[in-house]
């Protein structure tokens, strides 16, 4: 039996790992859940899994949780609040799997604790690796854990890999798919008049909302070359996008020999998280079969990088180094939420991202706190810039 801690329990990834985790009672339990501040939900699905431990990040909704504990009936549960909670529950000793379903950068301190106590880390929180970068991979090595990732593009990549000699990796190129999000094929969309509720219309994918919108720019695609660089050790040219809209084709392999290896599968993310959960053994997770006979319209194309040029803003990211993802990856969440309360428009989702990339440079921190701090400052400047930019 091994037991679970799932971070982000309340959101899109937490449901289908719970759902995984519901089909293998004997194998799996759900030790810990966390979540950031939907009290009403965690204390629900607190009553439904009865965990040992529950947790809120948000400290000032901790008597609001313990109150809909006490309301649902529940007194047995240990619980906990603010975001060390949240390191904390990842590094329990009876923890042996960590979910880390967290969304934005609040996830890279957690995947740092899970990664120091030598977790099996699955990971969907990709802000972790933009951020975390090598200092990231480098604790996960000197710590024994094992990072598994649960995007579906680093999972189907991880897959293709798996087999293949090391002398052979070198000479890889990685395709990540992309599906395009709601306006890639629009070209007819005036991306400056676009609302928040048209760009959260994923077209194959039901997600949170920051990756929906950064699905719509294509910085989900920027921040998934990001994590590539890191979890598989590729500099930008190894790392090539695609524009497949039926999402079918997760991602694949290419070799020196011109050999290209993909990994298909229906779209539904119990596959990759149900993948890490079992590996290296697979078990049916319950995603539904592909018909091989049925998939006639597969279709790949370039990227506009031009109308989303947040993609070629991360492939910088990579190719600068320094601090530069990490300011990316900050100033995208800032402009993402100020978008999402309609402060700003699509488009200027962008324009944050560029100039922070040309005001603020530096070198890489060695340490958690220095890229928490250089996260934080990001922030407040991406913050400043919005609030100095005309009233749309
Ligand atoms: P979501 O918005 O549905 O859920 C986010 C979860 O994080 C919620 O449980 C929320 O309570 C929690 N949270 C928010 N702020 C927090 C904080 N400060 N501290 C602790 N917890 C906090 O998002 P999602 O779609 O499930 O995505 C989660 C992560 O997985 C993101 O990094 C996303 O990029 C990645 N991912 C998602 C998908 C997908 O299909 N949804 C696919 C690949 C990768
Ligand atoms: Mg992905």
């Amino acid at each position: 039996m091994k037991n679970v801690a799932l971070l982000g329990v309340t959101g899109s990834i937490g449901q289908s790992a719970l759902d995984v985790v519901a089909q293998y009672p004997e194998r799996y339990r759900v030790w810990a859940i966390a979540a950031g501040s939907n009290v009403e939900k965690l204390a629900r699905l607190a009553s439904v899994w009865r965990p040992y431990v529950v947790a809120i990040a948000d400290q000032s909704r901790y008597n609001a949780l313990v109150k809909e504990l006490k309301h649902l009936g529940i007194n047995d549960i240990r619980v906990m609040a603010g975001p060390e909670a949240m390191c904390e529950i990842a590094a329990m000793d009876q923890v042996d799997i960590v979910v880390q379903a967290i969304v934005g950068a609040a996830g890279v301190k957690p995947s740092f604790a899970a990664a120091r106590a030598g977790k099996r880390l699955l990971l969907a929180n990709k802000e972790s690796v933009v951020c975390g970068g090598e200092l990231l991979m480098r604790t996960v090595r000197e710590h024994g854990a094992e990072l598994l990732p649960v995007d579906s593009e680093h999972n189907a990549i991880f897959q293709c890999l798996e087999g293949t000699r090391k002398e052979e990796r070198a000479l890889v190129k990685a395709w990540l798919t992309c599906s395009g999000g709601p306006f890639h094929a629009r070209t007819e969309v005036d991306l400056e008049s676009v609302t928040p509720q048209m760009a959260l219309a994923h077209p194959t994918w039901s997600m949170g909302r920051k990756i929906s919108i950064d699905s719509a720019t294509l910085m989900n695609k920027g921040l998934e070359v990001i994590e590539a660089h890191h979890l598989f050790n590729l500099d930008a040219d190894h790392i090539g996008v695609v524009v497949h809209p039926q999402s079918v084709i997760h991602s694949m392999v290419e070799f020196s020999d011109g050999s290209l290896l993909a990994e298909l599968a229906s779209p539904d993310m119990k596959l990759p998280i149900v993948y890490c959960m079992a590996y290296p053994q697979r078990l049916d997770g319950g995603v539904k079969r592909l018909k091989v006979t049925e998939l006639q319209n597969l279709t790949f194309t370039a990227p506009d990088m031009e109308r989303f040029p947040q993609l070629a803003y991360a492939y910088e990211a990579v190719r600068e180094g320094g601090i530069s993802a990490i300011v990316l990856n900050a100033a995208n969440e800032i402009a993402v939420e100020a978008f999402l309360q309609e402060r700003i428009g699509f488009k200027d989702i962008a324009r944050v991202c560029r100039a922070m990339m040309d005001e603020i440079k530096g070198e890489l921190p060695d340490t958690e706190d220095g890229i928490m701090a250089v996260d934080a400052m990001v922030r407040e400047r991406a913050t400043a810039w919005i609030e100095a930019m005309p009233q749309r």
